[in-house]
């Protein structure tokens, strides 16, 4: 469903951020993308979004080539993905009902359709009796529950968290990733780039490495760091 094919990226600066990057994921797959700081990771994910171009190479996501979207395309065409940062990125002024539900309204769902999804999420991630919270009312791993729910409410295909747990402590990072992998075994894909070497040598998935712009590793039940 997601496919890098011959992918580079060399930014106006002339720093060359990816290198031939050809890699594929499939519906239903969990993977860690991992790598030290300034390796590719935040451009790989970019370019998923098409948040940058390539400079050389194709993507393709679900049958759609990336680069023959038109401008007017691509609002549609990223709804289908769902997006989480470390950092949350919850609307403060909004409480947790009216943070999901603004998701909705963006994409010109229904009154009718929001009233009925958004309590569905918010039951999914476990805060249906925080609704009316707002976002300083809670603590880290409720803010990132919610901006999960958020980031699901429009049925995406593929789920990409950069660095969720980032800000979270040990025990509430690993109720996140109970959370995001129940997500992943009922069908969304998930990619998540993380430095959280603990979470990644835990959960035994797909581990793509990047170094310097390059795929270094590519492991089924891979580790955070090779092994010697
Ligand atoms: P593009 O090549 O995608 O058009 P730009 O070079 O115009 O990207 O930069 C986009 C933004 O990223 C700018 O705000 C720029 O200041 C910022 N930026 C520039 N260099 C870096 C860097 N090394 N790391 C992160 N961001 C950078
Ligand atoms: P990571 O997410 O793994 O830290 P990035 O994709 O952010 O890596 O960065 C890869 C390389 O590209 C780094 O050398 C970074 O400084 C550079 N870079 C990232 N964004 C920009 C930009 N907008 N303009 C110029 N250089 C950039």
């Amino acid at each position: 469903m997601i496919e890098f094919r011959g992918v580079s990226k060399v930014y106006d600066n002339n720093v060359k951020a990816l290198n031939d990057i050809n890699v594929v994921i499939e519906r239903g797959e969990f993977v860690f993308l991992v790598g030290p700081s300034g390796a590719g990771k935040s451009t790989f994910i970019k370019m998923l979004l098409k948040e940058v171009e390539p400079s050389e190479g194709s993507i393709v996501v679900n049958g759609t080539k990336l680069e023959k979207l038109k401008r007017n395309e691509i609002p549609y065409y990223r709804r289908k993905i769902g997006m989480v940062f470390q950092d949350f990125r919850l609307i403060q002024t909004l409480n947790v009902y009216e943070n999901v539900a603004f998701a909705m309204r963006v994409v010109g769902a229904s009154a009718k359709e929001i009233r009925k999804r958004v309590p569905m999420v918010l039951a999914l991630v476990g805060l249906s009796h925080k609704y009316k919270m707002f976002p300083n009312e809670l603590s880290g791993g409720e803010q990132q529950r919610v901006s999960i729910a958020r980031a699901l409410v429009n049925n995406p295909q593929v789920l990409i968290a950069d660095e969720p747990t980032g800000n979270l402590d040990p025990d509430t990072a690993k109720e996140i990733m109970a959370l995001i992998s129940d997500i992943n075994k009922a069908g969304t894909t998930i990619l998540m780039a993380t430095h959280a070497k603990d979470i990644v040598n835990t959960m035994k998935k797909r581990v793509i490495a990047i170094e310097k712009g390059e795929i270094a590793r590519d492991e089924e039940k891979g580790r955070y760091e090779h092994e010697n």
